[in-house]
């Protein structure tokens, strides 16, 4: 027998469907999405749920998540990590290969592939740039797009042989793949944040502006220069940005394809913020000035960040436990990120929801080659439903193995409560659905 679920009631996100109503019925028959109707008839065959006062919108999709596996599950794993993003409203993530061994090889890129198939979600596959990712050798690109990955990144550290950058940049494009840079020179090994008042307060090492802005202006010229498509991770400085703006241009003139991410605590929080924050506001790059955060929250707004990825870097409690100077790098994403961009950028700085799923959804999805993640008939349903009230994001709902979020104890609005990933219910009433079988 078909299972038909009836998702009644729905307040439409208008970028994730092609026409809908404001408030529509949606029927779901086998995971496939039969009709988005003002009124379907419910019948006896229907499991019906009730959506009053919830939205719907694509489910979202996160181009940089660290899943530890294999060789750090102790901070997080496959199955840990894609249940916080099924609870995040994600249908997939995009797995950093910065694991133990580092992803650098076809072979372990599939053996790799084999473990995310267990996943709560999809996990796009990311190959490293070069081996062990020590910034030296170019990998066998070729073999690891034959063995599915959609992209290529270095992310944890900047390649700094410029040479190594450029013929990073050279092969990808011969086998097909995305470019993704960590952009960070390490101009003082012992920088922990970002230089000014705070570190000198606190008496840390502090990381220049310069070290992430140099380095986007390089990799954004090599790209232009080898017509590769870039991606650039993790962006939170305003010379940054005006790197990017400036290549933008330019690529639109010669058909390069550019993109830019940046994610929550880069427009959420500040240096500032980092003695209340404790280790939990300690990540790569650092958090910057209130001024780096506006500039942040209006190249989201003018479309030069065309995507809020999380950056979801998992460490135990016993890691983070050591003291600023010493903790490493990293914080954790997935739970948080819908309700956190939803809070800051719609609530606050009145983006409008359609433009908080181009950047968290369909734009991502496009760059990782998954087309269009719209809410159409006839396509299985990647779909989430979450709400506007308030809660505080406790540590209690943490399915990561770890908990280094600055975002416990935070209030915030727009909650996940439903999740469909390619047309089967993986969240429901905010709590993941078990298999039967
Ligand atoms: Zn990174």
């Amino acid at each position: 027998m078909l299972l038909k679920i009836l998702l009644r009631g729905v307040k439409t996100v208008k970028a994730c469907f092609s026409e809908a109503p404001d408030i529509a019925d949606i029927l779901l028959t086998d995971g496939v999405v039969t009709a988005v109707e003002k009124q379907v008839k419910p019948t006896d065959d229907m499991v019906v749920i009730d959506c009053n006062g919830l939205t719907a919108g694509s489910a979202l999709v996160d181009l940089h998540v660290h899943l530890r596996d294999p060789g750090f599950t102790h901070k997080e794993d496959v199955l840990s990590g894609t249940a916080a993003a099924a609870l995040g409203g994600y249908c997939a993530v995009a797995a950093m290969p910065n694991t133990n061994p580092v992803l650098d090889t076809p072979e372990r890129l599939k053996a790799a592939i084999e473990r995310y198939k267990q996943g709560w979600v999809q996990v796009l596959p990311i190959g490293a740039i070069t081996l062990e990712q020590r910034g030296h050798t170019v990998t066998d690109m070729q073999g690891m797009a034959e063995a599915g990955a959609f992209a290529v990144s270095d992310d944890g550290r900047g390649i700094v042989a410029d040479e190594v950058a450029r013929q990073g940049m050279e092969k990808a494009k011969q086998a097909g793949l995305l470019t993704i840079v960590h952009c960070e020179e390490i101009q003082d090994p012992l920088g922990v944040i970002c230089q000014g008042a705070t570190a000198e307060k606190l008496g840390l090492h502090g990381i220049a502006v310069s070290s992430e802005a140099n380095m986007v202006k390089r990799d954004t010229e090599l790209a232009l220069a080898c017509g590769s498509r870039l991606h650039v991770a993790h962006v939170s400085a305003r010379e940054s940005i005006d790197h990017i703006r400036l290549a933008k241009q330019k690529a639109a003139q010669n058909g390069v394809q550019i993109t830019a991410e940046t994610c929550p605590h880069y427009f959420t929080f500040t240096h500032e913020d980092v003695p209340a924050l404790g280790t939990n506001g300690k990540m790569k790059p650092p958090l910057m000035t209130q001024d780096d955060c506006k500039a942040v929250i209006e190249a989201l707004r003018e479309g030069i960040l065309d995507v809020i990825s999380t950056d979801h870097a998992p460490h135990s409690e016993e890691e983070k436990a050591v003291g600023l100077e010493k903790a490493p790098f990293g914080i954790l994403g997935l739970q948080t990120a819908f309700a956190a961009s939803y809070t800051k950028l719609v609530k606050e700085k009145g983006f409008t929801i359609d433009m908080l799923f181009e950047q968290m959804s369909l734009t991502p999805a496009k760059i990782a080659g998954m087309g269009d993640l719209r809410i159409l008939c006839g396509k299985k349903a990647n779909l989430m439903l979450f709400d506007e009230k308030e809660f505080v994001f406790e540590k209690s709902m943490i399915v990561s193995k770890s908990c280094n979020s600055p975002f416990v104890g935070k209030c915030l609005c727009g909650r996940v409560r439903y999740v469909f990933v390619d047309g089967q219910l993986k969240v429901a009433q905010g709590k993941l659905v078990e298999n039967e079988e």
